[in-house]
């Protein structure tokens, strides 16, 4: 694979954004600053082949896959996103074909979610293909919403349905953007994250962030089909799945009583919202449908050192 005519064609095909002064090509990219009132938000993640996609994965979904999961964090701020920097270090017997696809996909998402690729790199080496994604976004006068706001007494929400992404899912994830700023600006959630490490895990970063602990019931948790249909396939309760599995790519927040009330009334999506708990404590428990509580230990997908 040459790289040269690789980059011509990105070119080419970028279709550069207002908010984009100089795009790919030059030494560097030039934005617009945020407005005033505005300030930058930033995203990095890395993704690996082996480790955070199987070698197999078609080009168009994996493209897809690594923006969107990107753009959810800006979604998980409760931020509008605004550009985005890709750069790929690609096997050396990799075609262009497989290239060309992953580029498509990637400019296609980053389009469609309002993050125009303004910039990145290409390379070729004799590793696996790795990808990093950059997206920038803008707060437009909201606070972001951080991971540690929850306080004792706020309600847990999550939206969407949980569990068994990997049937499929996981390749189509949405980041939840206008579902974000409505939580941040309507509703003035406390804290949130988006759920990419499963539900155990990611809750558990929200309560340790935060300084206080959780109670979500069992019987609350919102499954998905998949997450049934994996239960049917290898016997692992459905509410497991929902709990560990992660790739989901929902919205995972907590808020104040009063503003919960406030949350079910205007809530304006065809998108689930769904209580499952309430911050407190210093421990995070689930509470079976029998009324006993056991630890959440995280059991989602974390990328450990030397694995
Ligand atoms: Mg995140």
């Amino acid at each position: 694979m040459r790289e040269r005519p690789l980059i011509d064609w990105l070119r080419r095909r970028i279709r550069l954004a207002a908010n984009v002064h100089l795009g790919p090509g030059d030494d560097a990219a030039v934005l617009a600053a945020p407005a005033a009132g505005s300030r930058l938000v930033i995203t990095t993640d890395v993704f690996l082949e082996g480790t955070h996609f199987a070698a197999a994965t078609a080009p168009g979904p994996l493209g897809h896959k690594v923006m969107a999961a990107s753009i959810s964090d800006i979604a998980a701020m409760g931020c509008f996103p605004s550009a985005s920097f890709v750069t790929l270090a690609i096997n050396h017997s990799c075609g262009e074909a497989f290239v060309r696809e992953l580029g498509e996909a990637i400019i296609a998402t980053a389009e469609k979610y309002h993050a125009p690729l303004a910039g990145g790199d290409v390379a070729s080496w004799p590793s696996p293909l790795a990808v990093s994604v950059t997206v920038t976004g803008e707060t437009r006068g909201l606070e972001p919403v951080r991971r540690s706001g929850a306080q004792p007494g706020d309600k847990i929400f999550v939206t969407g349905l949980l569990g068994g992404s990997l049937l499929g899912r996981h390749l189509r994830a949405e980041p939840r953007l206008e579902e974000g700023v409505f939580l941040n600006r309507d509703v003035g959630v406390s804290a949130m994250i988006d759920i990419s490490d499963g539900l155990s895990t990611d809750l558990g970063h929200l309560a340790e962030e935060s300084g206080v602990g959780a109670v979500i019931r069992e019987t609350a948790i919102p499954v998905s089909e998949d997450a049934r249909k994996l239960e049917g396939q290898d016997g692992v309760p459905a509410v497991r799945h929902a709990l560990d599995d992660g790739e989901d790519f929902e919205l995972l927040f907590t808020v104040s009583p009063e503003r919960a009330g406030r949350l079910k009334k205007s809530w304006k999506f065809d998108l689930a919202v769904t209580e499952i708990g309430e911050g407190g404590g210093s421990e995070v428990l689930l509470e079976r449908a029998d009324g006993a509580r056991q630890r959440v230990e995280p059991g989602g997908y974390e990328h450990k050192w030397g694995e």
